[in-house]
């Protein structure tokens, strides 16, 4: 049965390692219910691939918010960096009253980073002067491309805001996280993995982190819709590690990669047999930036998803060539 959905209570609060200072630590991740991000609010349906706007609430009050984060501080273990999310802008007021921002500010003052995430409109310097020196923000950057954020993503904003943002936060000794999105709908697998090496080279200068995050199929989407008819299919583990591949050594920036749902029809995958493998040497590059530690043995699957990339380009789609012609090709993935 489904867990109801308290506005007092954190939807999650778990522990896991990241990195702060350059060392593997432990960190807290609390997400946080708010009465949701504005964009996905604002009658223009939000991103195609996000599902948050069916997660968040409303009528969440700072109460509400105040006694989330006494359940966070509750379960705190002392972890030297602290995650949290909100489904949407840690910044707008609508989310999080500066009241209660200040709060939790105030109660993990004494962590060594603190990350949270936000879109570009609220980061402004009268905003920036006021934060904690151990802040790092997130930027959902995805794409570097203007056309594939407007027309593909829906982003709301110009890639040129998110950088203009990026350059306020360093200004102000604060650091950068920035997002991208590995294959936006409507780009073949190969557009996608040129597109996430050209955006990370956009996002170096103004990134301590670049974390690439395929894209993962969440309800209630325009990108679940397309899945459903087969015009899309969530990206190949393999073009993660091209990307990280290709990427390796040109950037200044860590390179990291957490995918949610990986291994699922519906995340990043490959073959079903190499996905862990594959997943985990992902996981170890993250934490090591080692190229060699992106080598996770081979598969079989590594010529069909070569094969795959090869039939979109002869078809011209971005659609599921594998499940379209599955049985006359062979190539399903
Ligand atoms: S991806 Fe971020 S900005 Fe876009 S709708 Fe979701 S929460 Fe809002
Ligand atoms: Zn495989």
């Amino acid at each position: 049965m489904k867990k109801e959905r308290v506005p007092s209570e954190p939807e999650a609060v778990w522990s896991e390692k990241d990195m702060a200072g350059g060392e593997t630590v432990g960190a807290q991740v609390i997400i946080l219910r708010t009465n949701g991000c504005c964009w996905a609010k604002a009658g223009r349906g939000g991103c195609t691939m996000c599902g948050y706007r069916t997660a968040s609430m409303s009528g969440v009050t700072a109460e509400d918010l105040n006694k989330q984060v006494d359940l966070a501080l509750s379960k705190y273990k002392g972890e030297p960096f602290v995650k949290i999310y909100t489904s949407g802008s840690f910044f707008d007021p609508a989310e999080i009253p500066a009241a209660v921002r200040d709060r939790i500010f105030d109660e993990y003052g004494g962590c060594r980073r603190i990350l949270v995430e936000s879109r570009p409109e609220f980061l402004t310097a009268d905003l920036l002067s006021t934060l904690p020196a151990q802040l790092t923000v997130a930027l959902g950057l995805e794409s570097s491309d203007e056309e594939v954020l407007r027309t593909c993503v829906n982003k709301g904003f110009t890639a040129a805001q998110s950088r203009e943002a990026g350059m306020r936060l360093k200004d102000a000794g604060l650091g950068v996280r920035t997002y991208l999105l590995l294959k936006p709908p409507y780009l073949t697998e190969s557009d996608a993995i040129e597109d996430a090496v050209s955006s990370a080279l956009f996002a170096d200068p103004f990134s301590d982190e670049i974390s690439v995050n395929p894209l993962n199929i969440q309800h209630g989407t325009v990108v679940e819709r397309l899945w459903k008819r087969g015009e899309f299919r969530s990206p190949w583990i393999w073009s993660l590690i091209e990307v990280m591949k290709r990427l390796s050594g040109k950037v200044n920036a860590r390179l990291m990669s957490s995918p949610s749902g990986g291994g699922s029809q519906r995340g990043v995958h490959n073959c079903g047999a190499c996905d862990q493998r594959a997943l985990a040497a992902v996981e170890r590059f993250s934490f090591s930036q080692d190229p060699r530690d992106l080598d996770c043995g081979g598969c079989e699957c590594k010529s069909t998803w070569e094969r795959y990339l090869g039939a979109e380009k002869m078809l011209g789609t971005a659609d599921d060539v594998g499940r379209v012609l599955a049985n006359e090709l062979n190539i399903r993935g």
